[in-house]
């Protein structure tokens, strides 16, 4: 941790001391869920002058990337100066339209979308491809595709093909980060959509992954019981179509919004689907009935805080690479403002590896760091979810308070 700046390891160490104490936690996270959730001027830190402040001196600043273009470039100038391989940048607006202002009455008098919904698709693609811009060649853009409104959210929870609109925003979104250099996931959601949204990252994926290396990544959540059939879908189709597969692997972060019988009974269920999937693309196992094909080009990228889990990973990754073994490109990330100290770690292996051997050679995964961008207002979503982690996680964040004492003191006295 010795090379963040003094200022990010204080605000951290106040703020994740904070999130890892139950008693501050739960009416933080109530006063939070208001604040997410009010109608009120009052309570729109957008509107609100002070509301505006405390949010930004306290957490906003602490997990997001900046409100506008200029503070965003100088976010990630910082993160890339700390030694991070890359960024992950998401556009945090989430358009809310007013139920009534959804559906009209076409000129034969069946019911249509509004022009507001058409208007919301558009305003989602210029939002994204404003996010591309914010970030460079190897970086990653996160894209929300609920963020289009209920255009896309209907079709997605019908199961439905993409719509035109959609498909064109897609297209064009894919192009652009081809042309700059860059790449794009797709961010997972509750269960009520997401059985849409794979189907859409296939097509995707089908069209727009046709080189070694993925352009765009679907991802899994491991802690649903269907997560590993979930894996062997994918896949299967890319084995048999003959496209590149790019999963992005999470563990979910939806818990408390999901049907309980869809989720794993126990954390350590979660924890194993978690490696076992991790375990299954490095091996490039393929599915049972299906080992007659050959495991397409793939690549993993492990998104995650969970030291132990990354760290089986890398284990199996390089050892594969050590013994001439073919495994797939792996990459890590973790959110910006938690989990700093594995960070850390894997940018110093990282750059150490990169001394001892030629980038081409190299068996250590490069890290990243990944962080929303938006008004205060417009993450107020992000920030809400970001709380909920850390009070399920309140071991790890105490792990974390301790790498951060350490290091104030070894500045201090070392
Ligand atoms: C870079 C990045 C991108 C992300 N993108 C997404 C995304 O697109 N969609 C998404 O849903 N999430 C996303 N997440 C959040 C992620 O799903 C996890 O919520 C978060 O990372 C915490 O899990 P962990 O792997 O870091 O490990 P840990 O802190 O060890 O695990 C905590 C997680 O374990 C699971 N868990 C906790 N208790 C139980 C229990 N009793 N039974 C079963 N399982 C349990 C939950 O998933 C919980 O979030 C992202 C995380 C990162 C780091």
């Amino acid at each position: 941790m010795a090379r963040l700046p003094t200022k990010l390891v204080l605000r951290s160490l106040v703020l994740t001391s904070l999130m890892s104490s139950k008693l501050f936690l739960k009416p933080a996270l109530a006063i939070l869920n208001v604040v997410t959730n009010s109608k009120s001027a009052l309570l729109n830190p957008d509107r609100n002058r002070i509301l505006n402040k405390l949010l930004r001196w306290t957490v906003y600043d602490h997990f997001c990337a900046g409100t506008n273009r200029e503070e965003v470039s100088k976010t990630v100038a910082e993160i890339k100066t700390i030694g991070y391989q890359g960024v992950i940048l998401g556009y945090s607006k989430e358009i809310v339209l007013d139920p009534n202002e959804k559906l009209i009455h076409d000129e034969t008098g069946s019911m249509t979308y509004s022009d507001k919904c058409s208007d919301m698709v558009k305003e989602w693609k210029t939002g994204t491809l404003e996010t591309l811009r914010m970030v460079g060649p190897g970086d990653i853009l996160a894209v929300k595709l609920t963020g289009a409104g209920p255009i896309a959210i209907d079709s997605m929870a019908e199961r439905k093909s993409m719509p035109e609109a959609m498909e064109d925003a897609i297209d064009e979104i894919c192009l652009a980060a081809k042309n700059q250099g860059s790449r794009l996931w797709l961010d997972a959601e509750q269960q009520l959509l997401q059985h849409g949204l794979d189907d859409w990252a296939i097509d995707i994926m089908r069209k727009h992954n046709n080189s070694e290396t993925p352009l765009v990544y679907n991802t899994i959540q491991a802690y649903l019981k269907g997560s590993k059939a979930n894996l062997d879908r994918h896949i299967s189709l890319a084995a048999q179509e003959g496209w590149t597969l790019g999963i992005k692997l999470v563990r979910g972060a939806y818990i408390e919004h999901e049907a309980q019988f869809l989720i794993h009974d126990f954390k350590e269920d979660t924890d194993r689907s978690y490696d076992l999937i991790a375990d299954t693309m490095l091996c490039r196992r393929m599915p049972a009935h299906m080992e007659h094909l050959k495991f397409p080009n793939a690549a993993l990228f492990l998104a995650t805080h969970n030291a132990a889990s990354a760290a089986k990973a890398i284990a199996t990754h390089q050892a594969r690479l050590l013994s001439n073994e073919p495994t797939v490109m792996l990459e890590c990330g973790q959110i910006q403002g938690m989990a700093d100290e594995l960070s850390c770690e894997l940018v110093q292996n990282y750059e150490r590896a990169l001394k001892e051997s030629n980038a081409a050679n190299m068996s250590v995964p490069k890290a990243f760091k990944c962080m929303a961008w938006g008004s205060v207002a417009e993450c107020m979503q992000y920030l809400h979810r970001r709380a909920i982690e850390n009070k399920g996680a309140v071991e790890r964040t105490q792990h974390m308070v301790a790498a951060l004492r350490r290091e104030l003191w070894r500045r201090t006295f070392g």
